[in-house]
């Protein structure tokens, strides 16, 4: 409490001159607005406390003893009356001790008191029973005394003693403790203001964010968007999320079902949609998803095989389709690359080229040829049919194979070969025949009747050798066969164990055997060009199948085949070479 007091309590000190060599200290409380504010509340307060003090020992006093009270009473006086001064008096002593010498203090007094005395008989030493109203009236002396040391030039600070000094610090105890009180209670109401304050600002808000907060329905496709599937693949939907949600507030957020709808058709490709709906009170959403079924699938382009080949001076119209699974006929998109010239022979080169809506390319390629001879067309018959012819030369390659060839080109014929190897110098036209587009069967190396049909083992080691030469000339294996002299040869028939072997080891390679229906006689060598050519027409006309036997190695044949091929071509036939679908012809199955 004293503590407190000092420190709201300050003091300002100034000097100033009176006169030569003397000085007066004068100094000035420094301002406590609690202080001065509540100066006189204290000041009436304390009188009641004292009052009632005075009365509650009072009291006491009438139920105690008379001369006892009276001592009490006497010692009660004399506390009150000093004992706050002396106490404020030791303290300032403490700061600034000053000679006082006739005041002595409480506690010095009671120290002497200490020595059992009554308080009657300190009465008595203090003299001369002098009162309290006496000792206060000493203490006013005292003042002035000290005043007046003061003046004679003693720094002295004016003592605060006496009875209105202890009041005014009990009185400022008191309103200090008021002041906390109610310093205690405005924080408090302070703190109800704001928490009330607090609470109608957080319902402010919650009810301006109940204002604001606006609700949505989103749909959330699960999966791709857009979503690719292969033609033919069953769809299956990835499913889609819907939420009911608020912008702001989320204590009403709820997932919606969504329901999905569809036509997809999986087997036509295109960009499909699918609709996804979802509902939920004033709300709803749809979202959709594209599906798409790619096409990966070329078109297909159709050449018309009937106009590859043209007389030269006819009219030529080129022939074709070109057809998508998708975009269907694409016909009018197809762009060609090279010409065909009807003025003159020749082989002209044609690519077709299309491409589908969805970037698939298609290419087909062609060669028509224009000629001023008639042209065989192999697209018009298949294997087997009455009209078809099979030219088959036997023996080569040999001296008049490639103008053969040439011959065979001129009227877009393909024949068979079936070769030997007699003229080794000659083996690389096997290739030249195989590559354009003839067949090539196997009919022995030597062609040597005595060595071949000695046995089966020399037979087959001659055929085996011819085999190696043609897959080295073609890169390809063969698999037809004639027997030299045809399969009805004497050496053959008349010897059954080696046909059994011969039969054997054919099965054992896989080869077929064709013998022939029309010989054109080429072998004699008697007949003309002529003979040969009235040869194969006759025969032409009667043989059933039509598998005619020629020799490369023989100039009559080569001199009469072009003639031969353009009746032939003019009465509807169609020449084709042996494949493996051409019925095998046998003068004695073996
Ligand atoms: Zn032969």
């Amino acid at each position: 409490m004293a503590d407190e007091r000092n420190k709201r309590t300050e003091y300002n000190w100034s000097w100033s001159g009176d006169d030569a060599g003397s000085y007066r200290a004068k100094y000035t409380r420094g301002f406590d607005p609690d202080y001065v504010k509540h100066t006189a509340e204290r000041r009436e307060e304390q009188e009641e406390n004292t009052q009632k003090k005075r009365e509650q020992a009072a009291q006491r006093q009438r139920r105690q003893r008379p001369s006892a009270r009276r001592a009490r009473l006497s010692a009660e006086q004399e506390v009150r009356s000093e004992d706050r001064p002396q106490r404020e008096t030791e303290k300032t002593d403490r700061s600034r001790p000053v000679e006082r010498p006739t005041v002595k203090s409480a506690q010095t007094r009671r120290t002497d008191s200490g020595k059992e005395k009554s308080a009657q008989t300190r009465r008595a030493d203090s003299g001369k029973g002098k009162s309290a109203q006496t000792r206060r009236a000493d203490s006013e002396e005292e003042r002035t005394a000290g005043t007046r040391r003061t003046d004679r030039g003693v720094q002295k600070r004016k003592p605060q003693t006496g009875s209105r000094s202890r009041r005014r610090n009990t009185g400022a105890q008191q309103a200090g403790a008021r002041n906390r009180k109610s310093t205690a209670y405005r924080r408090q109401m302070l703190r109800r203001r704001y928490t009330i304050l607090g609470i109608a600002a957080a319902a402010g808000i919650f009810f301006i964010l109940l204002l604001l907060n606006t609700y949505s329905l989103t749909i959330t496709l699960s999966g791709d968007n857009p979503l690719y599937l292969e033609i033919g693949e069953t769809y299956q939907d990835p499913g889609a999320t819907a939420i009911y949600r608020g912008s702001i507030l989320h204590f009403g957020d709820k997932e919606v079902p969504v329901v999905s709808e569809h036509e997809i058709n999986n087997r036509v490709c295109g960009t499909y949609e699918v609709t996804y709906h979802a509902e939920h009170k004033d709300q709803e959403a749809t979202v959709k998803r594209t599906v798409i079924i790619p096409d990966r699938t070329a078109p297909v382009i159709t050449l018309d095989e009937s106009v590859n080949v043209v007389r030269k001076g006819d009219e030529w119209q080129d022939s074709f389709t070109a057809t998508d699974d998708q975009d269907g006929d694409i016909t009018a998109n197809v762009e060609i690359l090279g010409e065909v010239n009807m003025r003159r022979d020749g082989k002209y080169e044609l690519t077709y080229r299309v491409q589908d809506s969805a970037g698939n390319e298609a290419e087909a390629s062609r060669t028509v040829i224009v000629s001023s001879v008639a042209i065989n067309r192999p697209e018009l018959a298949r294997q087997g049919d009455k009209n078809v012819i099979y030219l088959t030369f036997d023996d080569g390659p040999g001296m008049y194979t490639e103008r053969l060839l040439e011959i065979l080109d001129s009227h877009n014929v393909k024949a068979t070969f079936f070769v030997t190897d007699t003229n080794p110098g000659s083996r690389d036209l096997i290739g030249e025949e195989y590559r354009r587009g003839h067949t090539i069967g196997v009919h022995t190396s030597s062609h040597n009747y005595d060595l071949i049909y000695e046995s089966s083992e020399a037979f087959w080691n001659d055929l085996d050798q011819e085999i190696e030469i043609i897959k080295e000339q073609t890169g390809a294996e063969t698999s037809f066969m004639r027997y030299p002299g045809g399969s009805s040869n004497d050496l053959i028939t008349m010897n059954d164990e080696l046909r059994r072997e011969l039969v054997a080891g054919m099965r054992a390679r896989g080869l077929k055997y064709y013998d022939w229906t029309i010989d054109s006689y080429d072998s004699n060598d008697e007949y003309t060009s002529d003979d040969v050519y009235w040869a194969l027409v006759d025969q032409t006309t009667v043989a059933e199948p039509k598998m005619v036997l020629c020799h490369d190695l023989k100039r009559t044949s080569v001199d009469a085949i072009d003639n031969y091929l353009s009746w032939a071509i003019e009465n509807h036939y169609v020449f084709l070479p042996i494949t493996e679908e051409t019925p095998e012809v046998h003068h004695v199955d073996m």
